[in-house]
């Protein structure tokens, strides 16, 4: 007799109540037999992977999880929110086995971009976070773009392993996956789950031609970025589809820029001088004089200044400043955790004071571009 409240593909322990959550499964479901979760109903009739997410301390336990097993492991991060999406001390946690790093989303840079430069910028940011990388692949997982690389680099580096996708939320792996599963999954077979028992992994094994499992797993929930704390249609505005086209801005000091509701950005001290603006396009930009930036908030926030709408900004958190100083000569980018980053760069030096929800990660970086 089968133990009724755990998956019987991936053994989850199921629940009726969230969607976005390991383990769901409609009630009506729970009739079948055997029961599976919603997840592993998917892969299975649909060949189709879906986003569910977890928090710190279940993904920790995870991880850990992985540790006691031979396996290469793929992080996907977003080159969107590159500092956002890596998994702090992911080596640690993974124990022995080795780390393919998959950076997504590289359609949303300028066409033309040098990659090597871009591949270097990784390594550097990866190195900095104790990451050991087997290799860095720089791919769109929605536009097929570099996926060779991410197929050969699987082959290359697995050996006789299985090879586990762990991310955060959003930065496409489900996308990815369902990549894999359309190209190179046989899924005549079974799910294999069932081969692992009681497992608590919350992990779904998806078949590849070759005998070895894929296994994907639940994203991370990381609430310093923007992407997890905007409501869910303001997501959409929130994530750039494709190509970002970076907006210029020439600024006085004492001037202020609104990126929708969103954030503030205000050009405190320093010459006159550049900014160039990385944020997705349904994003409305609006310049004012500091003097004017509160009052300015205070009347047209939702209106003049969105997304979110003013009832949206009730549920989120308010505002705090981060006062940021860019030395003489730098050139670096002013990066705000999923929405997107000001490129400065300074023959003169500048003080800015960036306003974000509380929580949302704030920092300066070398500059990506
Ligand atoms: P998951 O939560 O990591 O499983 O992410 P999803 O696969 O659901 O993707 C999250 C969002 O990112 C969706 O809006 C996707 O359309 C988008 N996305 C995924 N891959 C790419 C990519 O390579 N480029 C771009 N521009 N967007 C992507």
């Amino acid at each position: 007799q089968q133990e009724t409240s755990r998956c019987a593909g991936c053994g989850v322990t199921l629940q009726t109540q969230t969607p976005s959550q390991p383990g769901y499964v409609p009630e009506a479901a729970l009739q079948k037999e055997p029961v599976i979760c919603q997840r592993c109903f998917r892969i299975k009739n649909y060949n189709e992977a879906a986003s569910v997410a977890i928090d710190q301390d279940d993904f920790l336990r995870l991880l850990g999880g992985i540790a006691a097993t031979d396996s290469l492991v793929v992080h996907i991060v977003d080159l969107f929110d590159f500092e956002g999406s890596i998994i702090p001390g992911l080596q640690r946690f993974v124990g022995n086995n080795p780390v393919l790093l998959v950076v997504n989303k590289i359609d949303l840079l300028p066409r033309g971009i040098n990659t090597n430069r871009l591949r270097n910028w990784v390594q550097k940011q990866a190195k900095a976070q104790g990451i050991k990388l087997m290799d860095i692949i720089l791919c769109s997982a929605k536009r097929g773009t570099g996926f060779e690389y991410v197929i050969e680099s699987l082959a290359k580096h697995r050996g006789d392993r299985d090879v586990y996708v762990v991310g955060a939320t959003n930065v496409g792996k489900s996308t990815l996956i369902n990549r894999l599963i359309r190209d190179y999954s046989d899924l005549e077979r079974e799910l294999t789950t069932s081969r692992y028992p009681g497992t608590t992994l919350d992990a779904v094994h998806i078949p590849l031609d070759d005998g070895h499992d894929i296994i994907d797993t639940p994203g991370i929930v990381y609430q310093h970025r923007m992407t997890e704390i905007v409501p869910r249609n303001v997501l959409q505005a929130v994530l750039p589809e494709k190509e970002i086209k970076p907006v210029v801005y020439q600024l006085n000091a004492q001037q202020t820029l609104f990126i929708g509701a969103l954030a503030r950005f205000d050009f405190v001290e320093g010459d006159r001088q550049s900014f160039t603006f990385y944020v997705a396009s349904g994003l409305n930009l609006h310049r004012t004089k500091l003097e004017r930036a509160d009052e300015l908030f205070a009347e047209h926030k939702g209106v003049l200044l969105a997304p979110p709408t003013a009832e949206q900004l009730e549920e989120m958190p308010a505002w705090t400043r981060h006062r940021l100083s860019v030395k003489r000569g730098a050139e670096v980018d002013v990066f705000i955790s999923g929405l997107g980053w000001i490129h400065v760069n300074s023959q003169v030096g500048a003080l800015i004071d960036v306003h974000a929800p509380k929580g949302v990660r704030v920092m300066l970086r070398d500059a990506l571009i």
